[in-house]
């Protein structure tokens, strides 16, 4: 069984964004992200401080709006029509969840498709659709780099993944189904969940429970990706019951230190994808 290690995959990632960027500055380019922050939720807090961090790393320049608790979704958007035009910034991301006085899908309607660094746009998901992208959402592209990184073959697998948002799930079962993946997506509604999670091959769990993929369900030799995040007294802990499902798994991602820092990383990459598209490079 292998340790996939996300801290690796995703140092590798920034080392070659890193040095990117600094052949794009001697050619007097440089890569903007701007990072917008409504209200004072902690975790969104704590991502947005990591984000302005890999920036820093990277040498990106990143511009932070903290709005406060009680902007209304015309201030937001007046901002982000500020940022759409302004040059100097490649990627716009607006840190979710929103407070409930703003409409979530008229922000992320209102960033240029361009800018739209997190995939969200409806233009950007339908072009993810079709197989024609440049920006794919961060946790699926990041665990796509991850089974790159570990040469785990896809074509012809059977691929489950538990969970249908719109950021992980859905965009995780098309990737996979590009890749010729045979792909299945259970959700909460899914009968006998185990039928299909004993079958995978790649198995991808989105749930956001913690403990809920135990070992009966995966098959022996299963690639298990948990992108859970969960809390459990104080511990940070995915989906999976690591210690029992790891000793069936050929591969498993570890939480922390699987999925998480590989999204951070994807993002940058795809700020970077802006910055190269917007300056026709
Ligand atoms: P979400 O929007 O809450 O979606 C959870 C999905 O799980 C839904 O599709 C839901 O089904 C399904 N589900 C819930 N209970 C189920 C059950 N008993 N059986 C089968 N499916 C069930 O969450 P998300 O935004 O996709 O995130 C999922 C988890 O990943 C969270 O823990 C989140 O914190 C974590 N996450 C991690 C990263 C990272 O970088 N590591 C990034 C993003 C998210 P329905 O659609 O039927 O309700």
């Amino acid at each position: 069984m292998t340790i996939i290690d996300g801290k690796a995959v995703s140092a590798a990632v920034k080392e070659e964004i890193k040095s990117e960027t600094a052949k794009l500055k001697e050619k007097g380019i440089t890569v903007g992200l701007a990072v917008i922050l409504v209200g004072d939720d902690p975790a969104s807090k704590i991502y947005v401080a990591n984000k302005k961090k890999a920036c820093e790393d990277l040498g990106f320049v990143s511009e932070e709006y903290l709005l406060p608790e009680n902007t209304k979704t015309s201030e937001l958007l007046e901002l982000i029509n500020v940022l759409n035009n302004e040059k100097s910034i490649n990627g716009i991301l607006c840190q979710l969840p929103l407070p409930k006085q703003i409409d979530e899908q008229t922000v992320i309607n209102a960033i240029s498709p361009l800018k739209d660094v997190d995939a969200f746009h409806p233009s950007n998901v339908g072009k993810i659709m079709i197989d024609d992208y440049d920006f794919v959402p961060c946790t699926p592209a990041g665990i796509m780099e991850m089974l790159k990184y570990y040469n785990i073959e896809i074509s012809g697998k059977n691929c489950v993944v538990i969970g249908r948002s719109n950021i992980v799930g859905k965009p995780m079962s098309m990737l996979l189904l590009h890749q010729n993946g045979t792909v299945t997506t259970c959700h909460s509604r899914t009968k006998d969940l185990s039928e299909y999670t004993r079958k995978a091959d790649i198995l991808v769990s989105a749930v956001g429970k913690a403990n809920f993929v135990t070992a009966d369900m995966v098959k022996d030799g299963a690639v298990v990706i948990d992108v859970g995040m969960n809390r459990e007294n104080g511990k940070l802990c995915g989906d999976v019951v690591f210690d029992e499902v790891s000793k069936k798994a050929s591969f498993i991602t570890p939480v922390p230190g699987g999925v998480g820092p590989m999204t951070i990383a994807m993002l940058m990459k795809n700020t970077l994808t802006a910055a190269k598209k917007q300056n026709n490079i």
